[in-house]
């Protein structure tokens, strides 16, 4: 089934205890449109970069059978800038600097090959440029999946909160669940969440795992642990990516399947923060994501007699 992402295609630079990059390609849809290349071939996306954009980049997605329509260039504006800087524990980390640039006036146009996509990733964004693009779907998609962030709860709670009422899936961090429930239970915090719209909740613990929720059962998936972890900027878009990769290719949106999704997710994340940016993700071979999820059955599979 095809796919459509929205979000940001930017310029990133990331400071870790590993080390420093200058301007490398980032963006919550460069990250999810590379890790659901790996599941259908059928990724189409709708961003806005400046001309400072590197055409090879571009050619970059292609190559991964992104469908780049639409891309807007506006050849004199400058794409969206972000800097964070990780902290010694790699789970928490400061925004430096966020440039809107491009994405200040972004204006989402859905080319018409798009518009029987069944599968929509609204990647992180301004919170009301994903209720347009929901909007100026011709049919509302099978499945509708939203990501954001702690920026857009500070700047554009009441955008958020209308789209929020819009989509079947939100994915979030633990962080962001508190502060966009105001609990600190993130069970409490589900429950309030899902009050706002989505049926399905998932919150997202960086190395700790993920949990999935819908009004009647949760389901955890961990994170592999990973001998060296570099950056994990992306990972959370990747796991996204994956998720929503994997729900289009077996098109099926079943809670059980959506737990084998979730863990994809988490497979294709694990790849993402061993390199730098989206280094990793670009040069993947599906028999080692494969190998990879195996490593998850084992990580978690056990049997037990209970008695009694
Ligand atoms: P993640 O590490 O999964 O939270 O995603 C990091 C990516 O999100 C980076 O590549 C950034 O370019 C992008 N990003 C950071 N802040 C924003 C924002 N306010 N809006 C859209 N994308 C953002």
């Amino acid at each position: 089934m095809s796919l459509l992402v929205v979000g940001s295609v930017a310029f990133d630079a990331i400071e870790t205890p590993f080390g420093k990059t200058d301007k490398i390609i980032g963006g919550a849809a460069t990250y999810i449109s590379l890790a659901s290349s790996y599941f259908t071939k059928k990724v189409n996306l709708v961003a806005v970069v400046g001309g400072d954009f590197p055409k090879t980049d571009i050619a970059m997605l292609q190559k991964h059978g992104v469908d780049t329509t639409g891309l807007q260039v506006k050849e004199n504006e400058k794409s969206f800038f972000w800097s964070g800087r990780y902290h010694n524990d790699m789970n928490s980390r400061d925004t430096l600097v966020t440039e809107l640039n491009v994405l200040g006036t972004f204006d989402p146009i859905v080319p018409e090959a798009y518009q029987s996509c069944q599968y929509l990733m609204l990647g992180n964004l301004a919170p009301s440029v994903q209720s347009t693009v929901i909007e100026r779907m011709a049919k509302r998609p099978k499945l509708i999946v939203m990501d954001t962030m702690n920026f857009w709860m500070d700047i554009a709670m009441d955008d958020l909160k209308k789209t929020l009422s819009m989509v079947d899936v939100l994915s979030i961090n633990d962080e962001e669940a508190r502060q966009l429930s105001g609990d600190y239970s993130l069970v409490k915090a589900a429950k309030k969440i899902m009050a706002m719209g989505p049926k399905v909740l998932i919150i997202k613990k960086g190395e700790h795992g993920a949990l999935l929720f819908n009004h009647e059962q949760v389901f955890f998936a961990p994170a592999l642990p990973l001998e060296e972890v570099y950056d994990p900027t992306g990972a959370g878009d990747t796991f996204a990516g994956g998720f929503i990769g994997y729900l289009a290719h077996t098109n099926d949106i079943s809670f059980d399947n959506m737990k084998r999704a979730i863990i994809y997710g988490s497979a294709m994340a694990s790849f993402c923060v061993e390199k730098f940016g989206c280094e990793r993700i670009t040069n993947l071979h599906k028999k080692e994501l494969e190998a990879r999820v195996q490593e998850f059955v084992d990580l978690v599979q056990f049997e037990i007699t209970l008695e009694a």
